[in-house]
């Protein structure tokens, strides 16, 4: 190791929440003395937008495990709370510090403090050192050759996946916080008046549990993943989203183990799951890709043929999808899960998604940030697009006339039910083949309603709007 530039610098953790592989950490650690990690709280109260008090206690209990992972390494994970910027500034007047190390973070809202930071690096004779570690290749490695963003999923991939990956670098040995920096304590949901629905019933948040997650996926739940990827009640994906999205396991950490368990398998239908599975990292990549070269898609529609369509006002029918009381038990089985866990299956999601946009004709925006309120692995990119995808309007979205059934999609990916009535428990003495189709008289059990609409009828106005809209534009 070459001798330190800095006596004192700072590590911003952000969503890089983990000691291992963590490329920002690693240089601060080479290149520092003393490093002093901070995390900066948000300040605002009650509800927001874009998070909600499931999302945020996960963010406690991966601090938790990070303050705990820190102090192994003689740091101290350092807590603020107010604006990013002035709060960093403070720490380095207070802390001598002459360096702040940060991964990157790709969406517009974070790469906005970042411009705001050079600034008052400047004035203050910081040196900034930021680093590339969210995304698997940075935007620039991933564009078509003539240097511009590619629009389409595959073409993209096929780069992707031809691109020599990094290996992950090691934890650092020692962090060496200078003593006595102050701190606030670990947050709680308190912190910004929050408080759990009893009903709560999420994956435990950290390191730790985040290194679990991987080797059980790869030991198991992967390993029929190109056969059960779709069946929710299969349980046979990697359940990473979460922590990818707040960085307690790193992508090329999670890349490796895949690669590695692939190269080891001896059958060719695990081999074939493992390959599956990492061109869905791709789409991850992918989306943070299309957000970093069209950031407008957070405001409007990917594609501009669809924008400014008719969406009916919210009413008691949004109430019912969120609530999940449609009366359309793959739809209520996703919502519900999403209420208890703060996760959907990413097949469900779609369900859920194309009912809001095709069958209750809302705007993809409500849905968009219900579940940004929701998921735990809430990531603006992968949401946006995934909303996008599902309304028709996004890169490389399913055609506006290619609107999925929800019941042929219930009986073709949860034919036994086992997903419904593990989440829609009013339903579990209903024989499977009841939950595929309109009940012909009245409700399938007692406490559960009706269906609140008429597929066929909802999927004709649809494409009726579309048509409409189209010939509007001159697109008909
Ligand atoms: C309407 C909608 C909204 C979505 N919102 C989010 C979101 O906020 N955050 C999020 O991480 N994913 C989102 N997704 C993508 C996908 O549903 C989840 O990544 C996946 O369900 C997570 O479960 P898993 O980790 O078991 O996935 P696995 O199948 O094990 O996949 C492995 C990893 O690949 C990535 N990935 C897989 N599929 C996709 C995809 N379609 N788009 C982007 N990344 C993908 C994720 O990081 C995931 O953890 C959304 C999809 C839809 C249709």
């Amino acid at each position: 190791m070459s001798s330190p530039s800095h006596r004192v610098a700072i590590h911003w953790f952000r969503r890089d929440l983990r000691v291992s592989d963590n490329t920002a950490l690693h240089q601060a650690w080479q290149r520092a003395e003393k490093v002093v990690p901070v995390y900066i709280l948000s300040d605002w109260e009650h509800s927001h937008a874009w998070t909600g008090p499931g999302r945020e206690h996960f963010l406690c209990e991966c601090l938790r495990s990070l303050a705990g992972n820190l102090s192994t390494l003689e740091g101290r994970l350092i807590l603020r709370q107010g604006a990013a910027v002035d709060e960093l500034a403070k720490l380095a007047r207070e802390t001598k510090a002459t360096a702040i190390f940060y991964n990157r973070d790709p969406d517009p809202f974070g790469k906005a403090i970042e411009s705001q930071l050079e600034t008052v690096a400047e004035e203050l004779g910081l040196e900034l050192c930021p680093c590339d570690d969210v995304s698997m290749h940075r935007f620039d490695e991933t564009t078509k050759d003539d240097g511009t963003a590619y629009r389409v999923y595959t073409p993209y991939s096929k780069r992707w996946l031809n691109l020599e990956k990094r290996a992950p670098v090691p934890k650092p040995e020692r962090l060496n916080t200078p003593e006595s920096i102050p701190s606030l304590p670990l947050p709680t949901l308190e912190t910004w008046q929050l408080s759990l629905p009893g009903h709560a019933d999420f994956l435990p948040g950290g390191e730790k549990a985040a290194r679990e997650r991987l080797t059980a996926a790869v030991d198991e739940r992967l390993t029929l993943y190109a056969e059960l990827r779709d069946a929710p009640a299969a349980e046979a994906t990697s359940r990473l989203s979460q922590d990818l999205r707040w960085g307690t396991i790193s992508i090329r950490t999670v890349y490796e183990r895949a690669r590695h368990a692939q190269g080891a398998a001896s059958s060719g239908t695990v081999k074939d799951s493992f390959q599956k599975y990492i061109k869905e990292l791709a789409w991850r990549d992918f989306y943070l890709h299309l957000l970093e070269a069209f950031p407008e898609v957070l405001e409007t529609e990917f594609n501009p043929d669809y924008r400014n369509l008719p969406w009916d006002e919210p009413g008691d029918s949004f109430e019912a999808w969120k609530a999940g009381r449609t009366g359309f038990p793959i739809v209520d089985a996703g919502m519900r899960e999403l209420l208890t866990t703060g996760f959907i299956h990413n097949r469900v999601r779609m369900i859920v998604a194309m009912f809001l946009t095709k069958d209750l004709h809302l705007d993809w925006r409500l849905g968009e940030q219900h579940f940004a309120q929701h998921l735990l692995d809430g990531e603006i990119a992968s949401n946006n697009g995934g909303w996008q995808w599902s309304a028709g309007t996004g890169a490389d979205a399913a055609p506006y006339f290619r609107i999925q059934n929800p019941w042929t999609q219930s009986a073709r990916h949860d034919p036994k039910g086992d997903y419904i009535k593990r989440w829609v428990p009013e339903l579990a003495s209903v024989p499977a083949s009841k939950l595929h189709a309109p009940p012909e008289a009245g409700p399938l059990a007692s406490s559960y309603p009706v269906p609140i609409l008429d597929h066929g009828r909802e999927r004709d106005r649809t494409l009726a709007i579309f048509k409409k809209h189209r010939e509007e534009i001159g697109k008909a």
